[in-house]
Formats: C-alpha cells, structure tokens, sequence
C-alpha cells in the first residue's frame, strides 16, 4: 500500500531518504533478499514497507529549489549529502514555495493547505532547520487544515505542545515528535554508555559530547542550538542521573572537509568500587543525513499506520525513535551554551 508523503524542508534530510528508497528498490530489482539490506530496522510497518513511499507535495523557501522535481532539488546546493547516482526516474512532485515569515507575520500558509489537500498527503514531515519554532506551529497547523499527520524532525515543541496535541486527536491524526533520535547517534550512544554504568552500580561524575559536521545544519546549531541542546539532554535523561552533571553541544564547530559527515566526541567520568576513577573515551563518525533517514523512514510509516489503526494523538510505538517525546523531561537548567 502507497503512503502519501509531503514534506516540508527539501535539505539533506530528504536527500537522504529520497535516495536512499530508490538506492533500496534497485537492490531489491536486483533480487536482494529485504531481510539481508543494511541499514533498516523493519522492512514493513503495518502495510507498507520500505518501497511504498510516494512522494506527493514538497515545500521550501530557498528559491534554487522551488519548481524544481523532488529528486533535482535535492541535489541542489547548499545539500551536501552525496549524490548516490541512481538514476531516479522523473517524479511530478515539483517543490512548492512553504510558509515563510513576512514582517513578523506567517505568510504562505493557504497555498501550503491546498497544495496538502490537492495532493491528498497523509503525512507531512517537518524537516526545517532547527529553531524555528513558529514555522513548526505554522506547519502543524496546516498539517490540521489538511487532514495530514504530522511528523517532526526538530527539537521544537510540537508532540510536546498539549494544545496542538489534542487538536490532532480531535480530528483523529497521528502526531509523531519531537526530534528523531538517529539511527546511530551521539545520543543513542551516549545513552547505552550512561545506562551501562549505572546498571553497573558506578556513579557519574561528569560527562561531555561535542558533534562536528560540514553541512547546513551544523552551521545552523551554532546559531540556534538551544532547543537541540535541550533535547539531547531529554534524550540522556534517566532516574539517578543528574543533569547538571551533563554536557551537551550540539556544534562545536562547522568543519567544512566533514560535508555531511559528523564526528562526535563523547566522554564519561565516573567512580567504581572505593570511589576508584573510570573514564570512556569514543569517537563516532556517521553519515549524518543517512543517520537521520534511517529513523525517518519507520516515523512516517509508523505515523500513518496507528492513523489507519484509529489511534489518533501521539504515536506511542515511535517514542524510543525520538529524543524528546512528549513523556519527555525538558531541562531549564544548566540550558547555556
Ligand atoms: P537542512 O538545513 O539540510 O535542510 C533544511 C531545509 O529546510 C532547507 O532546504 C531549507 O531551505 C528549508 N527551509 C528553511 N526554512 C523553510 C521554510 N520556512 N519552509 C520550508 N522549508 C524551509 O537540514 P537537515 O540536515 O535536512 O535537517 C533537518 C532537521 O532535522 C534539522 O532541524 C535537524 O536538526 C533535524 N535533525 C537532523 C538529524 C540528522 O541529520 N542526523 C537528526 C535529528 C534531527
């Protein structure tokens, strides 16, 4: 069965997801077994496996992408995930100008609606740059208009937002957020270490990551890196462990040699037995927008299958694939940069 896809926000993200279902549908032409492909959790969720996603409304602002079809505009520069060369074969979805700011007034946010509706999306996913909180509102809210499931890739509040989350009940519409967790992230990484330790009974002293990267969305956390700071903090967050003693950034700075490759850098002190030292050193090194779409990919099929499941709201079965759920603890403290 065909799931419906817009999307807004045409970066490295959708470069990502957009070659990467044609890179598997030419393995399995091939005749690949979908059981041995690398790189995916679940070939099928619900009905639709990894094949079924059709691209139907795309949005953006930067003009170099508007009016372009989907699978040129995302090989248009600033994108930097690399060009896989596949050949994909010419789409009708042509990329729409999005919601844009106008003197401090949304603008756009009619044409978006109607673009959603002649499309017949099912779900839109928010993929913007991080920070943008009125654009994540603007979005969800013609996400409503629409009659459109909403999955958001950002820290900004949307599955968080209980108002916004009950409207999309109301109308019975998925929600999925906020901001995916990578497939295998500095997060999820982090994570396992922190659990690790406290399962084995050791205290955390203190405990650091620093990401790098080359692409778009490192020069924009360096700017506009709260809101991820804080949901990477959500995502490390666990009974016993305290907050203050955790330090996260987001980028430490743009290495432009990276492109779209991120290395992070994470360190964890703790004590042992007779309050003896313990100290874990790792580097990751990932494609950063393969990162993204390999969680992306089961958040929207995940999203319209408990929609066609009749389970409106927040889609409970994505939560461990998110940093900041909506059961998610928003640290206020310790928030600087
Ligand atoms: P990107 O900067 O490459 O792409 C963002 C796109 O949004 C650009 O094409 C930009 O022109 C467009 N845009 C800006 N304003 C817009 C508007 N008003 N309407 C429509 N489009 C608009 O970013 P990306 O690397 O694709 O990441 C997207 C989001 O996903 C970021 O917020 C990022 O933090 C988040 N995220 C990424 C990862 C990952 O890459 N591993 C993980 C978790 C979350």
């Amino acid at each position: 069965m065909q799931l419906r896809l817009a999307i807004a926000g045409i970066g490295n993200n959708v470069s990502a997801l957009v070659q990467g279902i044609h890179y598997y549908r030419r393995l399995l032409s091939n005749g690949c077994d979908p059981a041995s492909l690398p790189g995916i959790r679940k070939f099928r969720i619900g009905e639709y496996s990894v094949l079924d996603i059709e691209f139907v409304a795309g949005f953006d602002v930067d003009v170099g992408k508007i009016g372009l079809p989907i699978e040129k505009a995302i090989l248009s520069l600033p994108n930097n995930y690399p060009d896989l060369c596949l050949d994909i074969p010419p789409s009708n979805c042509i990329i729409r100008e999005g919601v844009w700011m106008s003197n401090g007034v949304i603008a756009g946010r009619q044409a978006v609606v109607e673009e959603l509706r002649n499309a017949r999306a099912e779900v839109l996913l928010y993929s913007l740059p991080t920070g943008l909180q009125d654009m994540a509102d603007a979005y969800a809210e013609c996400a409503l208009d629409a009659d459109t499931c909403f999955v958001n890739c950002t820290p900004e509040v949307v599955a968080r937002n209980p108002a916004l989350l009950k409207k999309f009940q109301q109308r019975n519409l998925c929600v999925v957020g906020d901001d995916l967790a990578s497939q295998m992230g500095a997060s999820v990484l982090h994570r396992k270490i922190i659990d690790l330790l406290l399962d084995r009974g050791l205290r955390l002293d203190s405990t650091y990551q620093v990401n790098l990267g080359g692409n778009e969305d490192f020069k924009n956390l360096r700017v506009r890196g709260l809101t991820k700071e804080l949901s990477k903090k959500n995502a490390l967050a666990r009974v016993g462990l305290d907050l203050a003693r955790v330090h996260v950034i987001p980028s430490g700075g743009v290495v432009a040699s990276l492109a779209d490759r991120k290395v992070a850098y994470l360190n964890v002190a703790a004590r042992g037995w007779a309050n003896t030292p313990v100290s874990i050193d790792v580097k990751l090194e990932v494609q950063d927008s393969s990162n993204a779409a390999g969680v992306i990919i089961d958040l929207v099929r995940l999203a319209a299958a408990a929609k066609g499941g009749g389970a409106p709201g927040f889609c409970s079965a994505a939560a461990d694939l998110l940093k900041s759920p909506p059961a998610a603890v928003l640290p206020t403290e310790n928030a600087g940069p």
